[in-house]
């Protein structure tokens, strides 16, 4: 079969138009295209008033190689690729060597347990956090009754991070083996919705993630893997070599037991301060990474929906807005949104107590009414937090807890309009623009949460991005803060072969370790470390 990119028909094109198109694009008789499967659609709506879907369809020929040839120059004409998964080891039969050890459940720590589950390596998977309905309940605490469990909230327990979330799966690694597909296939098979294969920019939305995080634990536990919950890893038994470097021999638990261990994956994601904290009086190598601060901004969806798609706004095949904007300021800063909710809710992703922090998330249908988009300015170690590698958790603690106290030290968040904002006042009361975080509000003056820099910055790409998306200005839009956790402030150094610089048998993973950002990256590095484990043990 060929792969052909870049095939545009109108928004509501009829099913016979498709291979009508393909035959005109590749100049074929109707009789020689054989069959024909889409495998990706996205949408073009920068003319509005033409808006059309983009497809990318393997299409079976009769005479491929005369098309191939034919078509040599254009990129969007080449074979198909091989995107099928090959295992690169496998567990000897009745292998009964030392069984590795993942630590986080969240996207890497479940790919990495997936991956040496079904190459038959038994992993043992640890989370400081419960299982995904205990945890559930405890996050639900938080926003309803402003009830934290440092344990048990958005950021830790089974799913990781990611279970509240719009559950995006879209990334901009470089994936030449197709892992990504693997990922899209397994979530399918633990019941997520058969589009994600499909669409351009695929989403899954916070309540089927719960199933299937379950559905991929029964999986994992089906093959002989474990999971232990409410294990928080606190430090780390590590023995000297002869040439000075360090082997990994085992870890110490909060209850303060040991487990033995020669193989660990460290996916603890970007919030495990203490763990962070631990590792670097360990001596692991480390360093402070970038990453962004900002607030989140909520408009109506149908704000949205019009501005970028006009008349076609709410049509079923287009769904509900999505927007990504970035402007680069005189101070040299640069404004950008991050993780865009279409359709979803600002939720409270604190892990600490007396520190507030936001994020969104959204359903599958992503039908709730208002947008929300982090609203972030990069910052990085040199500029911002040159004091050592741990340096940016204190820049985040620091702001966070001055959330904490601007939104009433009761974890509600502090709000502004962006009217009071850009016109240097504290806001008093609401517009025609709801904010959804919850627990709650408190209506005040964000400039007591964040760094001047970022409020320079926010106050000259409000009404730039208003050009861009009507209303995006609009005095009763409400900014709520602070946007801290947008990824990891550290990097777990490591080497080519997925282990710590440092410290043998320690393989740094995900999003924590700075090695991936966002869900379907975090699952991806789980996949290429659990691997390197895979084949490190087989090799023995
Ligand atoms: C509210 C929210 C919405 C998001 N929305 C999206 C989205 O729509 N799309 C997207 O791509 N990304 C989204 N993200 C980001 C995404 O969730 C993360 O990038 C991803 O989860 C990172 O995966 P990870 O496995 O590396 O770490 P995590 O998911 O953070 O998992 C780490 C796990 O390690 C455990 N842990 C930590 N320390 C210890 C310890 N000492 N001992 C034992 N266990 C420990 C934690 O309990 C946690 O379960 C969102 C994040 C949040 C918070």
């Amino acid at each position: 079969m060929l792969r052909l990119s870049g095939l545009k028909l109108p928004l509501d094109h009829p099913a016979e138009a498709m291979p009508a198109a393909i035959c005109a694009r590749l100049g074929l008789e109707p009789g020689e295209l054989l069959s024909h499967v889409v495998v990706r659609r996205g949408n073009d709506a920068r003319r509005r008033s033409a808006i059309q879907l983009v497809y990318t369809v393997d299409v079976e020929l009769s005479d491929e190689p005369a098309v191939l040839a034919r078509f040599a120059k254009d990129h969007d004409v080449r074979p198909r690729p091989d995107t099928d998964y090959k295992f690169p080891a496998k567990a000897p039969e009745g292998w009964s060597g030392k069984r590795p050890i993942v630590i986080g459940a969240g996207p890497c720590g479940l790919f990495a347990g997936l991956i040496l589950a079904q190459m038959g390596f038994r992993p043992i998977i640890l989370d400081r956090g419960k299982v995904v309905r205990e945890r559930t309940k405890d996050t639900w605490g938080l926003w309803r009754r402003a009830e934290l469990n440092p344990d048990s909230n958005v950021q830790f327990g089974e799913g990781g991070a990611g279970t509240f979330s719009d559950g995006k799966l879209y990334c901009r690694v470089k994936d030449p083996r197709f892992l990504g597909r693997k990922v899209l296939e397994e979530f399918v098979a633990a019941g997520a919705p058969e589009d994600i294969l499909t669409e351009a920019h695929p989403h899954i939305g916070t309540f089927r993630l719960v199933s299937m995080v379950e559905t991929m634990r029964r999986q994992i536990e089906g093959l002989g893997g474990e999971y232990r919950w409410q294990h928080r890893v606190d430090d780390l038994e590590l023995e000297r070599q002869g040439d000075g470097a360090q082997r990994l021999r085992g870890l110490y638990l909060a209850d303060g037991s040991f487990i033995e261990a020669d193989h660990v994956v460290m996916a603890v994601g970007h919030s495990a301060r203490p763990t962070f904290e631990m590792l670097h009086r360990r001596g692991v190598h480390m360093e402070a990474k970038p990453f962004s601060i900002g607030v989140r901004i909520e408009h109506p969806q149908s704000w949205v929906d019009r501005a970028r798609y006009g008349n076609c706004a709410g049509h079923p095949v287009l769904g509900a807005a999505a927007y990504s904007l970035a402007h680069h300021c005189a101070n040299g800063r640069t404004v950008y949104s991050f993780c865009m909710c279409p359709g979803g809710r600002v939720v409270a992703a604190t892990s600490e107590e007396g520190r507030v922090v936001t994020n969104g998330m959204s359903q599958y249908s992503r039908a709730e009414f208002n947008a929300n988009s982090g609203l972030v300015v990069g910052i990085d170690p040199e500029r911002d937090y040159p004091g050592g590698p741990l340096a940016g958790i204190d820049l985040q603690r620091h702001w966070e807890s001055m959330a904490f106290v601007a939104g009433g030290s009761s974890y509600h968040a502090p709000a502004q309009r962006v009217g009071d904002f850009l016109g240097n006042r504290p806001s008093t009361e609401l517009g025609e623009v709801v904010p959804s975080y919850k627990p709650g509000v408190t209506m005040t003056d964000l400039s007591r949460c964040l760094p001047e820099f970022v409020l320079e910055a926010f106050r000259e790409a409000l009404p730039v991005f208003g050009r861009q998306i009507a209303n995006y200005d609009h005095p009763d839009a409400v900014m709520t803060g602070v946007e801290t956790r947008t990824s990891s402030p550290v990097r777990i150094t490591r080497g080519a072969d997925l282990q710590s610089l440092n410290v043998t048998g320690l393989y740094p993973a995900g999003e924590g370790a700075g090695y991936a950002g966002g869900i379907l990256s975090a699952a991806i590095d789980g996949i290429k470390v659990g691997e390197a484990v895979g084949v490190a043990i087989a090799a023995g």
